[in-house]
């Protein structure tokens, strides 16, 4: 996938995903008792922005589309030493193997 493909992409992703802001607070804001931090560690390190940018893309940590998730994304980053969860090419902090987010793209191979 090209530099130009990507950019448009997630471009395309975040255009209307700041009207859902208010996903922020469902993301728990870096809460341990949060829905994103079920089961993954790492988020009391991110930063507001940090956290604004999955916010705009409407991560969840549990996806609400059958057969597009986290872990069959192209953006993905597979986690590294064990960790319960994974890391996104789109934003910081981690993400779990079942979560989505708008930014969704299906895996080549
Ligand atoms: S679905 Fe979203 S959060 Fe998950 S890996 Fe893909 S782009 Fe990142």
């Amino acid at each position: 996938m090209s530099d130009a493909v990507s950019r448009r992409r997630f471009l395309t992703a975040t255009a209307g995903a700041f009207a859902l802001s208010p996903v922020l607070a469902a993301c728990g804001g870096g809460d341990e008792g949060g829905v994103v931090a079920a089961n993954c560690e790492g988020y009391g390190a991110l930063t507001a922005a940090e956290l604004q940018q999955r916010a705009a893309l409407n991560y969840v940590d549990v996806t609400p589309i059958p057969g597009e998730m986290c872990s069959n994304c192209a953006f993905y980053e597979a986690p590294a030493g064990g960790a319960a969860c994974g890391g996104c090419q789109l934003f910081a902090g981690p993400v779990a193997p079942g979560g989505y987010c708008t930014g969704w793209a299906a895996a080549t191979a």
